[in-house]
């Protein structure tokens, strides 16, 4: 099919979009290690993990074997109302690079949560109400994931408890305001509403909160309340396994138009939208049927892939989830004050973690300052403003695509973008007023995030 047939968006009718997730574990060799219990150093059972998480997504969580699972029709029917996403061509890039090669980008900018958390959210919301549950409780950072989760639970009448990094609640007002409006009770973390945070209140008076101490009371929450579960938006199997509908509706919409991309891109935080968008494709790689050339993106100051170890560790900081083996910076790791680009998360998917250490994807570090200038560009000639995640991912397809002007080369790019920047003026404040600064961590740094791996590791 000749190049002017193919248009700006590539867009799917209803009737093409996925009635199945697909689940990667079901074609890799090596399977992802199992989630730990932390007491008897066990692969936790479905009884164990039912204790926290919503029995079907226990049950999605150990499924290593179906390759396809259906999504029911109720999160069919809500993902109409946003999806398909568009795969966009980026011709006007592409222009302004003077690039031969070709760059797509799958935009999962287009609800109000602005991002593609949306998408497990309502999946998980789902499955809460199907079990009767009157609520679930998770934690939130910058507050994507949390918007994501009370929309999905307003959908389904469901209560909505998120703990919100102090800092982040104080800082980031709008968010908050947003998850409100969806009706979820947010709650500054840490909090004198769980023991916990009484804790942590009592040890580090005036602290500004952390990740790990929120997830740290929201699971107290969800285990000590009747009729609560908690819910987490990244890093889970569950998680990639629903985003794989990122990576479907990619793949169908390529097919349409006979395109094969050379190079898969998507910035890496837990992993969920990386591993959502290759799922497909690495499904054929790991078939032997094709071969793709895969990068994960991360930022230089939170380099879990790139310089963390394969190790099993907590996957909070307050040490009360299970043990996963995973590319990890340690769970006492914690990024440079400076660092605004989001992505912070120490540790990555377990199956990622397992693919990248089988050589079938790569990984880069990049600056903050590279990556909200890729950021800037983009904006200023696709139009989007994208999330500061997201241009990590932008960055690396930039940098492709100029080598491939060098080489002459004409690669088909794919990218993930997976939101939009409306809530991260400050990080571009910072940019546009010349301030940000970059942090490469030295290993005298990452020292002691290795130094608190538990001890299972021989
Ligand atoms: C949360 C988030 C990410 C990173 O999370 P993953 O689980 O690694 O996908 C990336 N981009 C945006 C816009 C996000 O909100």
């Amino acid at each position: 099919m000749s190049e002017k047939q193919i248009p700006y968006k590539i867009y799917l009718e209803e009737s093409e979009m996925p009635k199945q997730w697909y689940n990667v574990r079901a074609d890799m060799k090596n399977k992802p290690a199992p989630l730990l219990n932390p007491a008897t150093l066990e692969p936790m059972t479905a009884q164990e993990l039912g204790a926290v998480f919503c029995d079907e997504l226990v049950q999605q969580e150990l499924n290593d074997t179906d390759r396809f699972i259906d999504i029911p029709q109720e999160i069919q029917n809500f993902y109409r109302m946003y999806r398909p996403a568009p795969l966009v061509r980026a011709y006007c890039l592409e222009k302004k690079l003077g690039t031969p090669a070709k760059i797509y980008y799958k935009f999962e900018g287009n609800n109000t949560s602005g991002s593609h958390k949306l998408n497990s959210a309502i999946a998980q919301a789902y499955y809460a109400k199907k079990q009767g549950l009157k609520g679930v409780t998770t934690e939130t950072g910058a507050g994507q994931w949390g918007t994501a989760l009370s929309m999905a639970c307003s959908y389904f009448d469901l209560d909505c408890k998120v703990f919100m990094v102090k800092v982040s609640y104080e800082q980031k007002p709008f968010r908050r305001e947003v998850m409100r409006t969806y009706g979820a009770s947010v709650t500054p973390s840490p909090s004198t509403t769980t023991e916990v945070g009484k804790k942590i209140l009592a040890e580090h008076p005036g602290t500004t909160g952390s990740l790990g101490c929120a997830i740290s009371e929201a699971v107290e929450v969800a285990v000590s309340t009747e009729g609560y579960r908690y819910v987490l938006g990244s890093v889970l199997n569950q998680v990639l396994l629903h985003q794989s509908i990122i990576g479907m509706e990619t793949k169908i919409a390529l097919d349409k138009y006979g395109i094969k991309p050379d190079i898969i891109i998507g910035c890496a935080g837990g992993g969920s939208n990386l591993g959502g968008l290759i799922s497909p494709f690495m499904g054929e790689k790991l078939r032997g049927e094709a071969d793709y050339q895969i990068i994960a993106v991360e930022p230089a100051s939170c380099p879990s892939l790139t310089r963390g170890k394969f190790a099993y560790d907590f996957c909070d900081t307050g040490k009360v989830c299970p043990l996963a083996k995973m590319y990890t910076l340690g769970s006492g790791f914690i990024p440079s004050a400076n660092h605004a680009g989001g992505l912070r998360y120490h540790g990555m998917s377990s199956t990622l973690s397992q693919l990248y250490d089988d050589g079938f994807m790569e990984a880069r570090s990049v600056e903050q300052t590279a990556v909200f200038e890729a950021a800037q560009q983009f904006a200023r000639i696709e139009g989007i403003l994208p999330a500061p995640e997201s241009s990590h991912a932008i960055k690396v397809a930039i940098d492709e695509a100029l080598k491939c002007k060098e080489t002459g080369e004409e690669k088909t790019i794919v990218f993930g973008l997976t939101g939009t920047g409306y809530f991260d003026m400050v990080a571009y404040q910072k940019f546009n007023d010349g301030v940000m600064m970059d942090y490469i961590p030295t290993d005298e740094d990452l020292k002691p995030g290795f130094d608190s791996l538990p001890n299972v590791n021989k």
